[in-house]
């Protein structure tokens, strides 16, 4: 029987988690779920200078708002943490010494300045740059002597040259690199902490990751992980790399092109639902193309269907999700759109009338502002339609407004009284109440509105008619 599938979500806590690691932190999760596994959550918060504490904790309630509940991880740890790569050090120190004195790490004291003058001889030869392996030449004495001396050293990882690295990627297929091409590469930095391949991999391996997802601009590094992870005698997971998430101008997705973070898209106000619907699909296909509640979204989860081609993040589809979501809100979900914008106890009312027309709190505030706030003057086509209605019309409503108890009322009298159906009847009337041509069913509206609205807006139509 194979290994039960464990994934994480390794983010390093130094921004706002961007769609594109929302989106990998999905598939890692959708993952684990489907196949009935364990989804981590580990921190890499090794760069002590750029990860904060605040990065930390917004990372966190980003990840709870879409709902990946995370079987280990901050907050819930267990035999395999701390998950915090901060509190690890002791793990990646014990590696070290192993590598060391199996012969496969060695320090190096080469400094800056050298290692750039070591690549730019290469480049100009036209060889791709990469460490020419001069501490690796030092011999035990001069070594123990610098070491005793106190230079600071990093610690590299020696590659054995004359062979191949081959893995399968689940995106991308099998892959090669020369171990020639990749150089011996720093696995401690200078001032003692672990580089961030090293100790990712060695984390992968203890937590006993099987399956790991992340973004193509890891390629690179997984060879490396996979020599290191070998030299070790430890078990390399399964690597798939995500093509990048990319605008409509085909250049990473940023803050350019409008909402790039978790948080922008919460603070607009879409729902976690629409974002994952859209998320899903962003170099995933879906057998279907319709909406997915979290169970479907899980069955339907395939690596199989993991795409290779840039995927597009588009706007209009988050809008598109979005709508749907609302649709299918809970009045609960929606009512802190409208909070203080709508008499309390009106609100689930006020949202049965508005919700189709809804995509954002936005739209709920401007129809809140239309039945319960003050209007300018009708302008525009608005103005048109109720002149349009002429001064009789309105005459009539007002006096049927001041007779009936409700919208079905009003409109029977004014049907009776004017002889006017459909679009004649309708339009001036909406266009009188509303300033709008369209919108919400006008006798749900009509219904919520307080009275003195109703008529104020009629004689403010009447006088424009006149
Ligand atoms: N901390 C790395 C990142 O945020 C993790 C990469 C990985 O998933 O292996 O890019």
């Amino acid at each position: 029987m194979s290994a039960p599938v464990v994934t994480r979500f390794a983010p390093s806590p130094t921004g706002l988690l961007h769609l594109g690691n929302a989106r990998t932190a999905l598939f890692n999760w959708l993952y684990a779920r489907r196949h009935g596994g364990r989804f981590l959550l580990r921190i890499e918060d090794t760069d002590a200078a750029r990860s904060t504490d605040a990065s930390c904790s917004a990372l966190l309630e980003d990840l709870q708002w879409l709902g990946f509940d995370w079987d280990a991880g901050p907050g819930r740890d267990d035999e395999r943490g701390p998950y915090f790569q901060s509190a690890r050090a002791s793990i990646y120190r014990d590696a070290y010494a192993r590598l060391e004195a199996a012969g496969h790490a060695y320090p190096c004291w080469c400094s800056a300045e050298e290692l750039e003058l070591q690549r730019r001889l290469q480049l100009a030869a036209g060889r791709p740059p990469r460490y020419a392996g001069t501490c690796a030449r030092l011999g035990p004495d001069e070594r123990a002597r610098r070491a005793e001396a106190g230079e600071p050293a990093t610690l590299r990882f020696q590659v054995t040259a004359d062979r191949a690295v081959e893995f399968d990627d689940l995106v991308r297929g099998p892959q090669q690199f020369a171990a020639a091409d990749l150089g011996d590469f720093v696995i401690r930095r200078a001032d003692g902490s672990a580089s961030f391949l090293f100790c990712n991999a060695v984390d992968d391996a203890a937590m006993g990751v099987t399956h790991v997802f992340r973004g193509e601009d890891h390629v690179a590094n997984t060879p490396r992980q996979l020599l290191v992870l070998a030299a070790l005698g430890l078990p390399a997971p399964r690597y798939g790399h995500l093509p990048l998430l990319v605008g409509a101008d085909g250049a990473p997705l940023s803050k350019r092109h409008g909402s790039a973070s978790v948080a922008d898209v919460r603070a607009e106000g879409f729902l976690p639902e629409a974002v994952l619907n859209l998320l899903g699909r962003l170099g995933h296909t879906y057998a279907a193309e319709g909406w997915l509640d979290a169970g479907a979204r899980i069955a339907g989860f395939d690596a199989d269907s993991l795409g290779r081609a840039p995927a597009h993040f588009d706007p209009g589809q988050l809008r598109h999700w979005q709508k749907e979501a609302v649709h299918r809100a809970s009045a609960d979900a929606l009512v802190p759109w409208v909070r203080h914008r709508v008499p309390a106890g009106e609100e689930a009312r006020f949202l049965a009338a508005v919700r189709a027309n809804l995509v954002l709190p936005t739209d709920a505030a401007e129809w809140a502002h239309v039945v319960y706030g003050e209007l300018p003057c009708a302008g525009g086509e608005a103005r048109e339609a109720i002149a349009r209605g002429g001064p009789e019309f309105f005459d009539v409503a007002l006096a049927a407004h001041a007779e009936v108890a409700d919208y079905a009322a009003l409109v029977s009298a004014l049907k009776a009284r004017t002889g006017r159906k459909g679009r004649e009847l309708f339009q001036p009337l909406r266009a009188a109440l509303t300033h709008r041509l369209d919108g919400p069913e006008l006798a749900a509206l009509l219904d919520l509105m307080p009275r003195a609205t109703v008529r104020a807006r009629l004689e403010s139509a009447r006088r424009i008619a006149a």
